[in-house]
């Protein structure tokens, strides 16, 4: 069954949607990639699916509910949401982050961590690799530890669904490897459904089930990688030319910009217009 079924979605911030005539479904233990140009909505997307937009219509099911009758309590243990890295943070420890989880699935705020909660974010912090900076404050960490503490927290929520918003952004090409293998070992190992926004192309084909493309708060096409990409779907969506490879150790296509040399373009084009 879908976890996650998102039927004819309008959406936005006030009554002009920003997205709208959506349709997705994310089946368990799949990793989807929404991709598209900046602006395109899938940040908006992301935020609708959890009800954080302001102007939502049309259907989100999560894991066969609906998810306007849902509690935030409710909603918090089907699907869990990792923001952007360079969203505003507290002046919380590693460990208090992680922690934030378990609090947010209780129904009373106030309750204690029980010994599995606590489990649960030692577990966390161990699968990312965070352990060892438990009792750092989160402003003392670097953008790709930032990132993974906020994965554990996701994690340490115990959801079927993570939910990620260009993980990838602000982090140098190192980091940007071990998040998406890291998000790899999750689907496999853990069998989450992983859905993230990303602009990163090239980062995104070698772990994704399937890649959804939104122009215009449109889905303007929707496939495997290895069938689905093409220089001309690339330049319809990014209105760019790029040329396609195949990536030497994944087989996989990628993306290769092409270069033109503009300033020579511009000579030709004002010799042209002289004569
Ligand atoms: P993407 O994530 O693909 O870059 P977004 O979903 O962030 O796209 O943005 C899509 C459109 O929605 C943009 O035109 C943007 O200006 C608008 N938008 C995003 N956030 C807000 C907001 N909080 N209030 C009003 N408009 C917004």
């Amino acid at each position: 069954m879908n976890l996650l079924t998102v039927e004819n979605l309008e959406a936005g911030y006030d009554s002009r949607p920003v997205v709208s005539n959506l349709n997705l479904t994310l089946e368990g233990g799949e990793f989807l990639s929404v991709c598209g140009p900046n602006g395109s909505g899938k940040s908006t997307l992301v935020k609708a699916i959890q009800g954080l937009v302001p102007f939502i219509k049309g259907k989100i099911l999560i894991d066969g509910q609906n998810l306007f009758q849902m509690k935030a309590a409710q909603i918090a243990t089907k699907l869990a949401y990792v923001p952007q890295v360079f969203e505003p943070v507290f002046d919380f420890t590693v460990e208090e982050t992680v922690a934030m989880a378990r609090y947010h699935r209780q129904a009373n705020r106030f309750s204690h961590l029980s010994d599995l909660d606590k489990q649960a974010v030692e577990e966390a912090m161990g699968i990312v690799l965070v352990y060892k900076l438990k009792h750092k404050k989160l402003n003392e960490l670097s953008g790709g530890e930032r990132q993974r503490v906020l994965i554990a927290r996701a994690l340490a929520q115990d959801t079927p669904i993570l939910l990620l918003d260009e993980p990838s952004s602000h982090l140098d090409l190192n980091f940007q490897l071990q998040i998406y293998q890291l998000l790899k070992r999750l689907q496999e190992e853990k069998g989450k459904a992983i859905l993230v926004a990303e602009h990163n192309l090239n980062l995104v084909i070698p772990y994704s089930s399937r890649l959804i493309f939104l122009k215009d708060g449109r889905v303007e096409a929707e496939g495997k990688p290895a069938s689905l990409l093409t220089e001309e779907l690339i330049k319809r969506i990014f209105q760019v030319d790029v040329e396609l490879r195949e990536n030497r150790s994944t087989r996989l296509p990628e993306i290769s910009l092409i270069h033109t040399d503009t300033k020579k373009e511009l000579q030709e084009k004002e010799s042209l217009s002289k004569r």
